[in-house]
């Protein structure tokens, strides 16, 4: 523990940054919702810095609450002008908030199942036949939202929510249309962005258990734009929970298998799709910063690590046939304020034909996704997730696109709780539907 905690001294000089001017109070959800400067960003740093000189004990009841109330989407980030590092200082105390006994069950017992394939799959797998029975739907629909019923429904919602969405084509196998290299190329017209680059797709965990259309289609629409998409045996869950949860053990272990993965598969560019995971992997280098191993490989593999957005997001981008959908955009977190990518998603969406993209209300505020924060923190995670539900329904559009599987599933919960028809898809399904349509797989 001790150590632990001389750890995050040694990011006190972080926290020093902070100058306690409170442009952040604005920014942050759980502050604006319960009006509290202990829930603030501001009065979290105030927290940190008292556990660091030994004035609060980590497990203290108001550390726990405070802490645990953030929901780590770093919007304080993004505007504060002191350049706090909010993220990686939250991830610290976090740690030592957890090895002091801190930290709930549910928040430990999600990091457990996500790192261990072993559990995962079975449960990934029990996951996708219930949902494929209708039995999801049918229980959100009659099961209250009070206590612990509420909590249930919003977990079988957010399993729902990965369900393909109605307003597109049945989802496509992973390889088909993915033919034999002389194919490909033979189908190429002239230059195309990739040039042949080879590419891994990031699979994650629960995108890949879940929600492997996305993944899928990242493949196909990557192909067709002329990179060659490699497979990546080995690799697995990014480590973003546990080391927004506490364990940062756990996550390098995790970054490490990541790290022997890729080099294998040799890979210029690897492809992610989940802001969340992205942003985790970018950081690598922090999180390994001081392995003698694997601190240089971490910013190597950190390096050729791009959001679908960033290759995509670009003038050439091929351009598919025409999707004429009402289509509004959210912003995951992870993307927007950790990433700081904003620009490329929306030049992807504009880039398909007949797509009509429709601002968002709110689009760069947490949609309360935050991992399970919604089932662990139903009041709170409950108000901010309605919010963005009734922006989502008073922009009258046909489907959200967002970039995270935590947001779609979140989203996807919200609207589905609210009785709204209204699709969840990620940007890269929009464009890979575009291309299907306009017969660039043929
Ligand atoms: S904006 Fe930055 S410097 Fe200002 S109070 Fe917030 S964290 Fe501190
Ligand atoms: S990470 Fe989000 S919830 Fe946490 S303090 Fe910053 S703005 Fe508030």
């Amino acid at each position: 523990m001790t150590h632990l905690i001389r750890e995050l001294q040694k990011r006190e000089e972080k926290l020093f940054h902070c100058v306690h001017c409170g442009f952040c109070l604005p920014a942050c959800p759980t502050y604006t919702r319960l009006g509290d400067e202990a829930d603030s960003p501001r009065g979290r740093l105030h927290f940190m810095r008292a556990i660091v000189e030994g004035r609060l004990e980590p497990d203290s009841p108001a550390v726990t609450r405070h802490l645990d109330r953030c929901l780590g989407c770093r919007a304080c980030e993004s505007v504060c002008p002191s350049g706090v590092e909010y993220g990686q200082l939250l991830e610290g105390a976090r740690e030592v908030v957890a090895r002091a006994g801190g930290a709930s069950f549910l928040t430990r017992l999600l990091p457990a199942v996500m790192g261990r394939p072993v559990l995962l799959r079975p449960a990934m797998l029990l996951a996708r036949i219930v949902r494929g029975t209708g039995i999801l739907d049918r229980a959100v629909r009659r099961l209250s939202g009070e206590g612990w019923s509420g909590q249930v429904r919003l977990g079988l919602g957010m399993m729902a929510a990965t369900s393909p969405p109605r307003l597109l084509s049945r989802s496509m196998s992973p390889n088909e249309l993915l033919g034999p290299e002389e194919k490909m190329d033979a189908e190429m017209p002239g230059e195309t962005m990739g040039h042949g680059t080879r590419a891994a797709v990031f699979k994650g965990c629960v995108q890949e258990g879940l929600l492997g259309r996305v993944n899928h289609a990242t493949a196909r629409v990557l192909n067709a734009n002329g990179f060659k998409v490699v497979d990546v045996p080995g690799q697995g869950c990014c480590g973003a929970v546990h080391a927004h949860t506490g364990g940062l053990k756990g996550a390098r272990e995790l970054a490490r298998r990541n790290i022997r993965a890729f080099e294998r598969a040799g890979a210029g560019v690897v492809a992610v799709n989940a802001a969340g995971c992205g942003a985790t992997m970018k950081e690598y280098p922090h999180l390994l910063g001081d392995d003698p191993e694997y601190g240089t490989r971490a910013r190597d593999l950190a390096a050729r690590v791009r959001d679908i957005s960033e290759i995509l997001g670009t003038a050439d981008v091929r351009v598919g046939g025409r999707l004429p959908m009402r289509v509004t955009y959210d912003a995951p977190c992870h993307l927007l304020h950790a990433q700081r990518i904003s620009a490329q998603p929306l030049a992807m969406l504009e880039s398909v034909p007949g797509l009509e993209l429709v601002p968002l209300r709110g689009h760069e505020e947490c949609c309360g996704g935050a991992g399970v924060y919604g089932i662990t923190h139903p009041e709170l995670g409950g108000r901010i997730g309605k919010d963005k539900v009734r922006a989502i329904v008073s922009t009258g559009a046909q489907a959200v696109a967002t970039g995270n599987p935590g947001c779609m599933m979140q989203i996807g919960a919200g609207l589905r709780m609210a009785g709204v028809a209204v699709d969840v898809v990620h940007p890269v399904e929009l464009l890979d539907e575009s291309y299907r349509r306009g017969g660039l797989y043929r």
